[in-house]
């Protein structure tokens, strides 16, 4: 048998552990947990423990939102791919309301940061650290624009 700990009251990533539910799932601990960003969510003690568990999902779904961000930014540059998006919306990036420009939490601080980002022929380039999405913008995506995006001259 599993050593049983108790949880209640500990932080983990997002989530705050408020108490442990009466019925185990496959002999686990589960326990309720707050997220955050005001979600509820059951999560196991090993996951929890493991690190593996750390938000309601809400961060993995922002993280989603960022690749399908990049991986249209992707399809778009270059010609061949773009018929795929044949008949779709592109998306907007208006999570920043700047092209490129993604937000983004310092891995240990948890701070509030900013990332421009480009794709070009499926290679993407970053710069982070920027305080502002304007900065992000200006200085980060603009910079990487002129860096990197393939001149008119240059396509096939
Ligand atoms: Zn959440």
């Amino acid at each position: 048998m599993a050593k049983k700990k108790d949880l209640t009251g500990q932080r983990f990533g997002k989530l705050l552990v408020l108490e442990e539910l009466p019925d185990r799932i496959n002999k686990r601990i589960v326990w309720r947990c707050q997220c955050d960003c005001g979600e509820p969510i059951d999560v196991k003690g090993i996951y929890l423990t493991t690190g593996q568990t750390t938000s309601c999902g809400c961060i993995k779904r922002s993280l989603d939102e960022e690749h399908l961000r990049n991986d249209y930014d992707a399809k778009r540059v270059d010609g061949v791919a773009k018929q795929l998006f044949k008949g779709k919306e592109p998306r907007k990036d208006s999570s920043t309301g700047f092209r490129g420009v993604a937000k983004y939490y310092t891995r240990k601080s948890k701070e509030e940061r900013y990332r421009a980002w480009i794709t070009v022929k499926g290679k993407q380039f970053y710069k982070s650290g920027f305080l502002t999405p304007e900065d992000a913008y200006y200085n980060g995506r603009l910079e990487l624009e002129k860096k990197h995006l393939p001149r008119k001259d240059d396509k096939k």
